[in-house]
């Protein structure tokens, strides 16, 4: 079962990943969680590379063609493992793409979907829980308070307005549709303690989990 986290910065995906396999390890199944960008040594090497670049400009195409190869590094992974009945979680897949890469950067959508099914090859998550706040403001102030947004601290105030639409758009059953390799979204209210959002993910996983 490929579950994945998804939503803007500051949201919490970090936190319910890690409280989703405590939970979760108590099943049968093993559990397994990687982040995105990441995941592998050489994604891991290509998050350093794009996330901490001080040093040198990386262009959209550039920082999203890097991204896929990190993807499609995991992919592997990923796919041996739920060939053995896993269950994955993922912090971060496709819908952060969309996100950042189409909607925040503006690169053409149906040229990043290409790519992007050249690093998944077939591999759609089960469910993606869209982690998301009524106001985006909640959301901000959690990043500030944590220590900064880091490199995404420099974008304007735009950038993060239309990722955040876009990860919400997601929410509608016609996107969903019109982007078959998302598979099931729940959206998922992110406000109010952990343990509280980590049983409203449960939640939503029941009903989906295969008999
Ligand atoms: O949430 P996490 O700390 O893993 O995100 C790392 C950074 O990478 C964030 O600043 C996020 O905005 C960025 N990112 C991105 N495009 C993606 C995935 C993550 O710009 N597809
Ligand atoms: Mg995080």
């Amino acid at each position: 079962f490929l579950l994945v986290l998804e939503g803007p910065e500051g949201v919490g995906k970090t936190t319910q990943v890690q409280a989703l396999v405590a939970r979760l390890q108590r099943g049968d199944a093993p559990v397994h969680a990687f982040r995105e960008p990441g995941g592998t040594p050489l994604g891991d090497e290509i998050r350093a590379l794009v996330l901490s670049q001080q040093h040198m400009a990386v262009a959209p195409r550039a920082e999203a063609l890097l991204f896929m190869a990190a993807r499609a590094q995991l992919v592997v992974h990923l796919q041996a493992l739920l060939a053995e009945g896993a269950i994955v979680i993922l912090d971060r897949f496709f819908l952060s793409t969309y996100a950042y890469q189409i909607v925040g950067r503006g690169l053409p959508e149906q040229e990043v979907r290409t790519a992007n099914a050249l690093a998944v090859g077939g591999l759609r998550p089960d469910l993606t829980v869209l982690l998301a706040f009524e106001d985006a403001a909640i959301a901000r102030a959690r990043m500030l308070a944590r220590g900064g947004l880091d490199r995404m601290e420099q974008e304007s105030a735009d950038f993060h307005a239309r990722v955040t639409d876009a990860f919400l758009a997601a929410a509608d059953p016609t996107w969903q549709h019109q982007h078959p390799e998302v598979g099931p979204v729940a959206r998922i209210d992110a406000d109010g303690p952990p343990d509280v959002v980590t049983g409203r993910i449960l939640a939503a996983l029941e009903t989906r989990w295969p008999e």
